[in-house]
């Protein structure tokens, strides 16, 4: 009997390439998922999301399939 475990690989998480391109002045936008403050303005375009969900939705999207 075989076992496979479902192995998700993330090996490309976009993080080092996005560099600072807005000054970190405030106020910025809240964070979609859980309200906390993101590094982006609050003028930012679509669903701003904090580091962590930012991070979380990254490896959820490079694991479905
Ligand atoms: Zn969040």
């Amino acid at each position: 009997m075989d076992e496979h475990e479902p192995y998700c690989e993330t090996t490309e998480i976009q993080a080092a390439g996005q560099e600072a391109q807005t000054p970190a002045e405030g106020p910025f936008a809240e964070c979609v998922l859980c309200r906390a403050p993101t590094e982006y303005p609050e003028t930012v375009k679509g669903a701003p999301l904090c580091p962590v969900c930012e991070w979380r939705e990254a490896e959820r999207t490079a694991c479905s399939g």
